[in-house]
């Protein structure tokens, strides 16, 4: 076992199912606290995404924290699931199944620049994979009664979603959703780590989507941050937004996918109105960033990256606390 210092450094992978659990309870309900708790604390900065949650303060605190209770219960059975599938990655990686290796990133002697774009490149491919997977497996999940009457509705009784909503979901649902992360394995050739690290970041993106605040535009995937570098400030057409998926629990026949908007206007299930919504978003975004006290844009994002920044930390450092305190035990 690796230590620094006397504390326990837990292991990424090859932990099988116990290791999987702690990290992604402490990813998802130290993330989804995090979140609900940050967020609401800069609410005079940070602009909510629908007016139920701009009344956020005149609603009973009482059914909230039913909400959540019942969230945060739901969550439970998917992260089981999820962390069946990590043991089930795991198992693929040993036995030389699929595509997974282990070892370096790349051949030795690669760049530093080669091993960047390499991890970039896995980044992005993932993101479309997961995207479409999510999005036909949702539509699925709609258009067919049984799978919306006995499955997908546990999703949807949160009406203004919370952080916890994030994988407040059916387990059945749970084994539909992860089961990309599976097929990924056979597709490509991907890191153990970086599969890994990237199906718990995922889990990251589920707290954020419901976050109920805009995050825009420091939506945390690659490919926003990438169309931040090239055009600032600006919405993209082709990506996705907090208030998009938003929109999908006040509209459940609209706005299905994830990251990308490309199969909901392929397959014309937007919601329209949406561009004007974000747009009267963004009016408002910049309102509250001059009025925030002074600092403009520059502090507004700020605010952001102070939020999401410490919800990674203490997503980590809970996995670390979690660790120890069992080794401990043991
Ligand atoms: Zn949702
Ligand atoms: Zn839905």
């Amino acid at each position: 076992m690796a230590s620094w210092n006397g504390i326990s450094v837990p292991p990424l992978v090859g932990g099988g199912f116990p290791i999987a659990a702690l990290q992604l309870c402490s990813v998802y309900y130290v993330g989804a606290l995090a979140v609900h708790a940050l967020i609401p604390y800069f609410a005079r900065t940070i602009t909510p995404v629908s007016k139920a949650e701009a009344r956020r303060t005149h609603r009973a605190a009482a059914d909230l924290r039913r909400q959540i209770l019942r969230e945060s219960f739901l969550s439970l059975g998917p992260i089981a699931v999820k962390a069946g599938v990590f043991c089930a990655v795991e198992l693929i990686g040993t036995r030389g199944w699929g595509l997974l290796y282990d070892g370096p990133l790349l051949r030795a002697g690669a760049s530093v620049p080669a091993k960047a774009l390499a991890l970039a490149g896995t980044v992005l491919a993932l993101d479309f994979l997961h995207d479409t997977w999510f999005y036909f497996t949702h539509l699925l999940m709609h258009k067919n009664r049984w799978l919306l009457a006995n499955v997908h509705h546990l999703h949807h009784q949160s009406h203004v979603p919370t952080p916890f909503s994030g994988y407040s979901l059916h387990v059945v649902e749970a084994m539909i959703v992860f089961l990309d992360e599976i097929l990924v394995c056979f597709l490509f050739p991907i890191h153990v780590n970086v599969h890994r690290l990237y199906h718990l970041y995922t889990t990251l993106i589920h707290i954020g989507g419901h976050a109920s605040y805009e995050l825009h535009p420091l939506v945390p995937s690659l490919e926003q941050l990438l169309y931040v570098a090239w055009r600032g400030d600006s919405v993209s057409r082709e990506l996705n937004t907090v208030l998009y998926h938003n929109m999908h629990h006040q509209y459940p026949s609209k706005n299905f996918s994830l990251y990308f908007t490309h199969w909901d206007r392929a397959l014309e299930t937007i919601k329209p109105g949406y561009e004007d919504e974000i747009g009267r978003i963004k009016k408002e975004q910049a309102v509250r960033a001059e009025g925030g006290g002074g600092g403009g844009l520059r502090r507004y994002y700020s605010v952001l990256v102070t939020c999401m920044g410490s919800t990674l930390a203490l997503s980590v450092l809970a996995y670390l606390a979690a660790y120890n305190a069992l080794v401990w035990v043991l």
